[in-house]
């Protein structure tokens, strides 16, 4: 009798084990199940908040009824990795800036002809000329703010090919040679005036000629743009006292970009480009 009891109970002890070990598995499958679930709605969720936040600003509003709950949690945490984006591409773009900023300084005229394989990638404007792509915003808004104060400029000549150098370089030749001179006499007249292959700052795309619309007399457009250029980063690059340093008569009309840093202090200063650069150098 004693030993069947205590067979018994050991049976009974056995058995409950048995079910303990069934239940804890069975607690281990359903944590487990919880956990892959979880795992997987993660993944679906993430790729969500970042389509919104992309647009956070106009998707606010019209989405803020059905995503009462998740709103607040999901905006927040988008925009301060995009904040911190921004911050990181701005710090850089202000790090590699020694390198990035040298482009708009270029100085090329008849000693300093443009850098071997010079290249720029082009924006092309609305009557057809081209600049550098990387002066347009600031171009279009001197344009705007130009005709906003009543004056309103046009772009003759922007940039130049070295075959649209030559061109115009044969034109006044074949022009001089056509009034009478000789050869010799029309290419050392044309070259008095007109920029060899190479040696044009027009070559660069950083340079504008900027007269009145309609033909009309450019006074008061010339005047607005050497008053105000600057803020925009051109400056008049050949102005009328630094002829024997230019090396070009004056020209009202021919802008070149430098930036808005370089063009303040140029202006400022009363310097030329010239001058600017064996100072920076
Ligand atoms: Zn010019």
């Amino acid at each position: 009798m004693n030993r069947e009891k205590r067979r018994e109970a050991v049976e009974r002890q056995k058995r409950r084990a048995r079910r303990e070990r069934r239940a804890l598995l069975l607690i281990l499958l359903v944590l487990a199940a919880l956990i892959a679930v979880g795992v997987f709605l993660l993944h679906e969720k993430s790729p969500a908040p970042s389509p919104q936040s992309t647009d956070t600003g106009s998707a606010r509003p019209s989405q803020a009824s059905p995503q009462t709950t998740a709103a607040p949690q999901e905006t927040e945490a988008p925009q301060t990795t995009e904040a911190a984006e921004t911050e990181a591409s701005t710090a850089a773009s202000t790090e590699a800036s020694p390198e990035d900023e040298s482009w708009k300084l270029v100085l090329v005229n008849a000693t300093h002809p443009l850098p071997e394989g010079f290249t720029v990638t082009l924006k092309e404007l609305r009557n057809g000329h081209h600049v550098d792509e990387r002066i347009y915003p600031e171009l279009q808004q001197m344009f705007d703010d130009a005709r906003a104060a009543e004056i309103y400029p046009f772009i003759n000549e922007s940039f130049r090919t070295a075959e649209r150098q030559q061109e115009i370089m044969d034109d006044y030749v074949a022009s001089y040679e056509a009034q009478g001179l000789s050869h010799e006499e029309a290419v050392e007249k044309a070259h008095s005036l007109v920029a060899e292959p190479g040696t044009s700052e027009h070559q660069l795309g950083l340079a504008v000629d900027i007269v009145a619309e309609y033909d009309a007399d450019s006074t008061a457009t010339w005047q607005w743009l050497k008053e105000n250029a600057w803020r925009y980063g051109f400056i008049l690059r050949y102005p009328a006292d630094k002829v024997e340093i230019t090396g070009i008569d004056y020209e009202p009309w021919h802008y070149r970009y430098v930036g808005k840093e370089a063009a303040k202090e140029i202006t400022e200063r009363g310097l030329c480009l010239e001058e600017y650069v064996a100072d920076a150098g």
